[in-house]
């Protein structure tokens, strides 16, 4: 068994099972072989059971909501948060199912007809990470099964009991064995069997660029497609024409979500110089008001990373931006709570080849760097192997298309630091991967186009 342990206080909150590579390949076996039955099944019948889903986790938010907060260290809002969004994933493709509508197109030739139809890929794998337990397991499965697809999932072992509960909760809501699945265990081992397997025609990965890069190498080598949301390094840009107290709220809200341990984070803050000393001083006055803790509370509290070396990795950062005469604005330290608890961080007066530049911090520091014209800032902000987010803070319309073409990532966020919800295609360019989640084009990742031209109708 694997002990989950709480990042707020090291306890085990609980096991999940070390699968043996026997037990791994059972259940591919059950996804390959519930496939042909679930996808012959009515758009209606999968729609209803995804709906049935959705209401099983809806009547037991509160338990869910529990969970994650000890798993995964985050407060109790941003767990009802996590879970609204997750639950709109449910919600969205429950309807979706009775739209994958396919095309006819005029015939190039007489007496025929061309029509297009989608059908879904296959059996089909994700892997998922541990910031968001819930909403990452309901955005891949919903998807899938919403196009016809099985699923099969390997959750993160830091945070595998959210997962197993969603799928106790489909179970209930008579979604069957085999068309959606789990496993824990062995993560590169039970990677290379989704990779290696012919029969899983799609394997939907979000995580390290690292680890992204590995399994679409090896998936090369048997052709199973994938999408792919992995690292970012977004730019946080507020121009001298933004609403000041607007750039500092959205700034903090996309910042200290789940204790910047987000891959939408905002990675780097340029503000204008003009405004750049009223930006810090109103950032360093709003978040010096915000409270560390275990987050089982009514308000917002920043929690703690999610193990040592994501503690270490952030404080080894702002180590070396103080090293290279960085000015530490606010917190700088660990939290005196001690344990895996971080000061959230306002780092100044760094330049572009700082460490925390290049990397992505994933805790709660602001690293903010001053910028003097836009084509400037705009090169600044493209300057990474990454391309998922830009968020920018302006009240020039113009400045806003501008950007919102000069930026190079998947999505662009104007005065506002809000990202994600069902209803948008969720994803990035560059080293942050290709494809996208949610919307009508999330969708598309689980069909194929089958092109059938029915000929000789004058016989
Ligand atoms: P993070 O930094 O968010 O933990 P990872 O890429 O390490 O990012 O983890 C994301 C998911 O990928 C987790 O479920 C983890 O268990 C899994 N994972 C890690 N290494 C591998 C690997 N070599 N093959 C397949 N999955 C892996």
């Amino acid at each position: 068994m694997i002990d989950v342990l709480n990042p707020a206080d090291g306890t085990v909150v609980g096991q999940a099972p070390a699968m043996t590579l026997s037990e791994v390949n059972s259940a591919i076996d059950r996804t390959c072989e519930a496939f042909p039955a679930w996808s012959r099944r009515l758009a209606k019948e999968r729609s209803e059971l995804l709906r049935g889903w959705f209401e099983r986790i809806r009547d037991d938010k509160a338990a869910f909501a529990e969970l994650m907060v000890k798993e995964n260290g985050k407060c109790l809002a941003e767990a009802y948060g996590e879970i609204e969004y997750g639950l709109g994933f449910i919600e969205w493709y429950a309807e979706e199912a009775k739209r994958v509508y396919g095309d006819t197109i005029p015939s190039h030739a007489a007496n025929a007809q061309v029509m297009v139809v989608k059908e879904p890929v296959g059996p089909t794998a994700a892997i998922t990470p541990w910031n968001f337990p819930f909403m990452m397991i309901t955005r891949k499965v919903a998807t899938a099964l919403a196009a016809g697809c099985t699923m099969i999932i390997k959750p993160s072992e830091e945070t595998p009991l959210t997962a197993y509960k969603l799928l106790e909760a489909a179970r209930e809501a008579g979604i069957p064995e085999g068309v959606f699945e789990m496993v824990t265990g062995n993560p590169k081992e039970i990677g290379e069997r989704f990779t290696s397997d012919t029969r899983i025609r799609k394997i939907s990965f979000t995580g390290s660029t690292a680890v992204g890069r590995t399994l679409a190498g090896a998936a090369g080598q048997t052709l199973t497609r994938m999408t792919l949301e992995l690292g970012g390094n977004a730019p946080f840009i507020v121009f001298d024409d933004a609403d000041l107290e607007a750039a500092v709220e959205g700034a903090v809200g996309a910042k200290l979500r789940n204790s910047g341990q987000v891959c939408i984070s905002p990675n780097r803050f340029y503000v204008h110089e003009a405004i750049h000393d009223r930006f810090v001083e109103a950032l360093a006055e709003r978040v010096s008001q915000i409270e560390v803790g275990e987050g089982m509370r009514d308000d917002f509290v920043v929690g703690p990373m999610i193990n040592r070396t994501g503690l270490e990795k952030v404080s080894s950062l702002v180590e070396s931006a103080r090293l290279r005469g960085a000015n530490i604005v606010l917190g700088g330290r660990t939290h005196g709570l001690g344990g895996l608890f971080y000061e959230p961080t306002i780092v100044t007066g760094l330049d572009d080849d700082a460490e925390m530049a290049r990397t992505e911090i994933f805790g709660p520091v602001f690293a903010i760097y001053r910028f003097r014209t836009e084509a400037e800032v705009i090169e600044r902000a493209n300057a990474t192997e990454y391309g998922l987010v830009s968020y920018g803070y302006t009240r020039d319309l113009g400045r806003s298309f501008r950007l919102s073409r000069a930026i190079e990532a998947g999505m662009v966020i104007l005065n506002s630091g809000s990202v994600g919800t069902a209803s948008v295609p969720f994803g990035g360019v560059k080293q942050s991967g290709y494809g996208r989640e949610g919307s009508f084009y999330g969708i598309e990742e689980y069909v194929d186009v089958k092109y059938v031209l029915m000929s000789g109708l004058d016989r």
